[in-house]
């Protein structure tokens, strides 16, 4: 029986879109396997959104130079956002490479069969499906809509269909992917928006709970917030990158709203959605961003108290309008230095936040074991770890919480659903 190994890094997306690429190998007959050397395919799944990101594609595309040469019968591919529509030139750079596809552009070779058929046996108990690939904004630091292309979306039934036959083999959980999962559906005949597809899904039985990410300020209706509340099954998590408190960084960003605005959506989702837990992500040290910039950014986190902040630091990523048309002037020591602020300030808002949880009942799906400890996300993300011998693997429990931090939680089973 032949081999395959996928190699993965990036986000979400290319983590399912491996899982896709996986599951069709085992229907055409392959095994994974741990190590590229052992494999007769090999394929590498990119991701460029930062420079550190894309030095690491780089080299380990080189790093398999001389096994491929040494070994002419495999087969190395990559895909992912490395892979734009020049691949002339990536051929050119990377001569031993066999073939550079865009995701979800499979290879000849790789043909697609019917969505179901290439569904993993044995699903985890959470699943990622892609539901919109690409981007039609173009915030000036960001490489994904020249990577990605433009917005396309799945249709809804073909959506419903593959969580339908994920929940049949056992999944419990689903988290809806895009870049902006609030475009779905403008470039489909019936332009079904994301709230129809929740209730669309929401119907599904032994379905438990649906996530969904990335949503973008400027996008998010208020049918979508009113179908989160009513819908049953969608959990109160919310990723809602603000990305700067000042809006003069906003508009240089060309995120389309400003920090006004963004109060005003997150004030709506909070009042309409009880008990919802809001994550976003903040740049720091942006082109010419000041101090005082900078300080209305630190004010926007400690007044809407986020669950949790992804932040990174600024910088330029050749190909965006940033790097062309902005300097990147920000020292890297004020950039650390901004950056370790933020950090410090959101350890301390959410230890607060989670503290509350202390001497309550949470449910929680459990997904995996590790180091002899059962965790699982409650349905506002959050992660809880438990202890306990029987097995929980798939199922929604209610744990009593014992025990706090910044990042997660520690409890013991209450009662089983
Ligand atoms: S919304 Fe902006 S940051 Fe997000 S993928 Fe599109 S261009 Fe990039």
């Amino acid at each position: 029986m032949p081999n395959y190994h996928i190699w993965t890094i990036g986000c979400q997306m290319n983590k399912a879109e491996s899982e896709q690429l996986g599951s069709l190998f085992e229907h055409i007959g392959y095994r994974a396997t741990d190590t590229a050397e052992n494999a007769d395919v090999i394929i590498l799944n990119s991701c460029v959104v930062r420079q550190s990101a894309e030095n690491r594609v780089v080299n380990k595309i080189r790093a398999l130079h001389p096994f491929a040469r040494a070994h002419p019968d495999i087969t190395l591919a990559v895909t992912g956002c490395l892979v734009n529509s020049d691949t002339a030139k990536l051929k050119k750079d990377f001569p031993h490479v066999d073939y550079f596809f865009k995701p979800g552009d499979y290879p000849p070779w790789l043909e697609k069969p019917a969505a179901l058929a290439t569904l993993p046996q044995n699903p985890s108990p959470t699943v990622y499906v892609p539901i919109i690939q690409g981007c039609n904004n173009f915030c000036t630091y960001c490489i994904v809509p020249y990577r990605r292309g433009r917005e396309v979306s799945r249709p809804v039934t073909e959506i419903a269909c593959e969580v339908k036959g994920l929940i049949g083999r056992g999944a419990k959980e689903v988290t809806l992917l895009g870049q902006n999962v609030d475009s779905y559906g403008h470039d489909l005949p019936d332009k079904p928006d994301l709230a129809d597809l929740l209730q669309e899904l929401n119907a599904i039985d032994s379905l438990a709970r649906i996530r969904f990410l990335t949503n973008h300020p400027k996008d998010m209706s208020v049918k979508l917030i009113d179908a989160i509340a009513k819908l049953d099954k969608v959990c109160e998590q919310i990723y809602l990158p603000v990305q700067s408190g000042s809006d003069d960084i906003l508009k240089l960003m060309r995120r389309g709203y400003i920090a006004a605005q963004y109060r005003q959506l997150v004030k709506r989702i909070r009042d309409t959605v009880p008990g919802v837990a809001l994550s976003t992500d903040v740049i720091v040290g942006f082109s010419s961003e000041t101090g005082s910039q900078f300080q209305a950014t630190v004010n926007l986190l400690s007044e809407l108290r986020f669950d949790t902040v992804h932040v990174a630091v600024y910088s330029p990523r050749p190909g965006t309008i940033a790097s062309r048309e902005l300097e990147d002037d920000i020292p890297p020591a004020v950039k650390k230095e901004r950056l370790n602020i933020i950090e410090q300030l959101q350890e301390k808002i959410a230890a607060e936040i989670n503290e509350q949880l202390l001497g309550s009942t949470v449910e929680i799906l459990v997904e995996s074991r590790v180091k002899g400890k059962w965790q699982g996300r409650t349905r506002t993300g959050k992660l809880a770890f438990f202890s306990d011998s029987r097995d929980y693997l798939g199922q929604l429990i209610n744990i009593r919480v014992e025990k706090t931090s910044p990042w997660s939680l520690q409890g013991t089973v209450s009662k089983t659903k």
